[in-house]
């Protein structure tokens, strides 16, 4: 048996034999035609099939995998009848006197790399889109078919990657997961592999070689692990493991749609953690009640600059458009200790997690802040947007934190811009300094939201990074239960309310002691939500 370790980004066991998936390749050749009037028809006819079948696609799709997931398609269409996307083709046969395929795989490649080298994340997520949309047009155009070979038994289909309309269109009953050398964790690809049930594994590199084509293969898409011919144990051990998860899955429905609330009637609002505007999809098919932890620093990480006002207003806005009224709190930047960016230019610490992070980098460079905070503000017109400054630890922060707010809405005020001047401020209680100190924060917060995964490596002087000590972390100390009840206590008596948005929120061994203690939110990663509602309706 070989195991070979991915990332897992969509829950489920497949057993069957691996397969490579086939496209129908074939080159496009550069030729040269004199008839160009005739080939710009040419190409509009293909544009106008492209079309057609997109608009069928769209309509099976929204039936298989919803409506919101099937938009992608009409956004496909968009780009064919977008003149951006079709003039720059029609005037590369004009003027080139090329044939249609080239003169669409020539330019669709051009506005592909156009779109991936944007600074706005969702956009340069779209290139694989305009890819999409150009094989299309070309697979019409040279009359082949674009789906490529599924197996007539179901397999595990294998790729580099797939695209959004190659997973979109697969047969659930032939394709039982997918598994791939590259892949993104936020991709449509997994979006819809996660939305149609199949299991799905990304970035299991070079390993994944043809060679292993047509063995028998086990997957297990929560952990992210392909076996080639899996051993009788791992085989008994994946089928017990899958049958536990149809069962689990079948009772978890029941709780969609319906409000979180213990036996007894006590509410806590279940909320979800994200850190990208494509997180809402999970967001959304995970029915959580708002967005308690939005991490806005991912929109600082990876980049080879700062991100401007512009774009970290489009970020926000969308997530609060797409939430539709629902809160969405969008903390602001925590980076330095294990988020480290080039061009913020930290120095060098001996204790990063000790050291310039979070709060700390806003109030050293307030313009950063503000720059920040305009862009949250600006979206808090658009829906409801709350705001929460992590890693406060005395009250003079939380001060100076909550007058560069001041001064950021007296400036919009003046520039007569939109947006929510009642927009809450709250606080992570992260530090053990702010949570025996939160009788005093909570009379100038909005709200408070326990940073657990925080807490506990600054409360037991554990390295969160560090797994070697993992022994010595107990999760459930009696030190950092003692600061929760002592931080929820206090947001109550000054009639705030306190939430969890660290793992330990979703740890079903403290549902019990949260309720108890009145915690009045936890917010967790989309895929607990359900889990997490039937637990607490279990109280
Ligand atoms: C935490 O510390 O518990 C928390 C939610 O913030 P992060 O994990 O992003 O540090
Ligand atoms: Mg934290």
């Amino acid at each position: 048996m070989i195991t070979l370790q991915g990332k897992g980004v969509s829950a489920g066991i497949a057993m069957g034999p691996l397969v490579f998936f086939e496209r129908s390749t074939f080159v496009v050749e550069k030729k040269l035609i004199n008839d160009t009037k005739g080939e710009i028809e040419r190409f509009h006819a293909a544009r106008r099939t492209a079309g057609d079948q997109l608009d069928e696609l769209s309509q099976t799709m929204a039936e298989k995998i919803g409506k919101e997931n099937a938009l992608l398609f009409e956004i496909h269409r968009m780009m064919l009848e977008d003149t951006d996307y079709y003039e720059p083709i029609v005037k590369a046969i004009e003027t080139l006197s090329v044939c249609a395929e080239y003169a669409v795989q020539e330019t669709g490649r051009q506005l592909a790399k156009d779109f991936a080298e944007m600074e706005d994340v969702y956009m340069r997520e779209r290139a694989a889109d305009v890819d999409d949309v150009s094989k299309r047009v070309i697979a019409i155009l040279a009359g082949t078919q674009q789906t490529g070979t599924e197996g007539k038994e179901p397999v595990v289909l294998a790729s580099n990657d797939f695209s959004p309309s190659e997973t979109a269109q697969f047969n659930r009953e032939k394709v039982l997961a997918l598994v791939c050398q590259q892949g993104a964790a936020n991709s449509h690809t997994a979006i819809f592999a996660r939305t149609m049930g199949i299991p799905a594994i990304i970035g299991l590199g070079a390993s994944l070689a043809p060679g292993l084509a047509n063995k028998p293969v086990a997957l297990d898409g929560e952990t992210g692990t392909l076996y080639i011919d899996p051993t009788p144990e791992v085989r008994e051990a994946l089928k017990q493991k899958q049958e536990q998860l149809v069962k689990d899955r079948q009772s978890l429905e029941q709780f969609r749609g319906k409000p979180t609330l213990t036996k007894s009637g006590q509410k806590i609002k279940l909320f979800a953690n994200i850190g990208s505007v494509t997180d809402v999809d999970a967001v959304l098919a995970n029915d959580a009640e708002g967005i308690g932890l939005f991490r806005s620093e991912f929109l600082y990480l990876g980049r080879e600059d700062y991100p401007g006002e512009d774009i970290q207003y489009e970020s926000y806005r969308k997530v609060v458009e797409r939430l539709g009224g629902k809160q969405v709190i969008i903390r602001t930047l925590d980076i330095g200790a294990d988020k480290q960016v080039d061009y913020f230019e930290l120095p060098k610490e001996e204790n990063p997690a000790l050291g310039m992070r979070a709060i700390r980098i806003c109030l050293t460079r307030p313009q950063l802040f503000k720059t920040q905070l305009r862009a949250i503000y600006r979206a808090s017109a658009h829906g409801n947007a709350a705001i929460m400054f992590p890693m406060i630890s005395d009250l003079e922060e939380l001060r100076r934190s909550k007058a560069i707010a001041k001064q950021v809405r007296e400036e919009l005020s003046a520039e007569g811009i939109a947006f929510n001047p009642d927009t809450p401020i709250g606080i992570m209680i992260e530090t053990p300094a702010s949570a025996v100190i939160s009788d005093l924060l909570a009379k100038e917060a909005d709200f408070f939201s326990i940073g657990t995964n925080d807490l506990t490596q600054y409360t037991l002087a554990v390295d969160r990074q560090n797994e070697s000590i993992r022994e010595f972390c107990d999760v459930h100390h009696e030190a950092i239960l003692r600061l929760i009840r002592t931080t929820v206590e206090n947001a109550h008596k000054a009639g705030i309310w306190c939430g969890v948005c660290g793992m330990l929120g979703a740890d079903p061994d403290l549902t019990q002691t949260f309720a108890d203690m009145k915690m009045d939110e936890l917010s967790v990663e989309p895929s607990y939500i359900l889990k997490l509602r039937r637990r607490i309706a279990e109280l």
